[in-house]
């Protein structure tokens, strides 16, 4: 092995590792990836198969922790006070999440959570003030399950090291459709009955589960599914073979 591969492989394994208790779970939702769809949500929970580790993720997750440690960096150097890597969660709703960095204003904490994007996206998401989402419900879940009235999501160009803060409020209603989303899932998840595909498919063509969803037709229509879930799951996949 040349010398540089060996340091490629050091460093690779060495950043999977923070991560490696979020994917070792496989019951518990994480926050963030609650606005994923449903579907590949289910499969990364429920069927054993071994997709690709996905380098080039791991190393985008890596800089966002990078990003937390600079941010941290920059308000201690301005005299806030920050924290970083908190865990909140709900047992019962079988939820967690890990807050990225905490400020504290004027006596009062606040989440943050830090996006790490390219330059095309900082300045998309700058002009629509931050309306992306997936960023709100996920800062949204820190808010309900860590108990704060507000917090931020902080876009980080990664290609320019600017950044901008995006203040939110706590949105009980939100919450209340992510609690159904999580509902539905863990339903699918226990009666191992397939979600339905999420309407928005635009993230199919990123998705490691696209060659089983668009592809296999091992499936069987359910006869078990509840009237409730029913919108939401569509076959099961008892005794399929991936
Ligand atoms: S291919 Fe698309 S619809 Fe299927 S699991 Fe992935 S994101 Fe969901």
């Amino acid at each position: 092995m040349s010398l540089e591969t060996l340091i490629q492989s050091i460093i690779h394994k060495s950043i999977r590792r923070p991560y490696a208790h979020i994917v070792d779970d496989k019951i518990t939702i994480h926050a963030s990836e609650l606005t994923q769809c449903n579907r590949k949500l289910w499969y990364k929970h429920i069927v054993d198969i071994d997709v690709d580790a996905d380098k080039h993720n791991v190393e985008v997750m890596s800089l966002g922790e990078y990003c937390h440690r600079l941010f941290i960096d920059w308000c201690k150097m301005s005299g806030i006070w920050a924290g970083d890597n908190i865990k909140v969660g709900d047992a019962s709703l079988r939820i967690r999440g890990y807050i990225d960095v905490r400020v504290r204003i004027n006596d009062e904490l606040y989440p943050i959570e830090i996006k790490s994007v390219s330059e095309k996206k900082y300045k998309e998401y700058c002009k629509s003030e931050c309306n992306v989402p997936e960023f709100i419900a996920q800062l949204n879940t820190y808010l309900v399950l860590g108990d704060y009235k507000a917090g931020f999501i902080c876009l980080f160009n990664r290609n320019t090291a600017e950044w901008r803060l995006f203040y939110r409020e706590r949105d009980n209603n939100l919450w209340s459709y992510i609690v159904d989303k999580i509902k539905v899932l863990h339903q699918c998840i226990e009666s191992k009955t397939l979600p339905k595909r999420d309407n928005n498919t635009s993230m199919c063509k990123y998705c490691e589960y696209w060659n089983i969803c668009w592809k296999s037709d091992k499936y069987v229509e359910s006869k078990s599914v509840s009237k409730e879930s029913s919108d939401s799951c569509d076959r099961t996949c008892e005794n399929v073979q991936f």
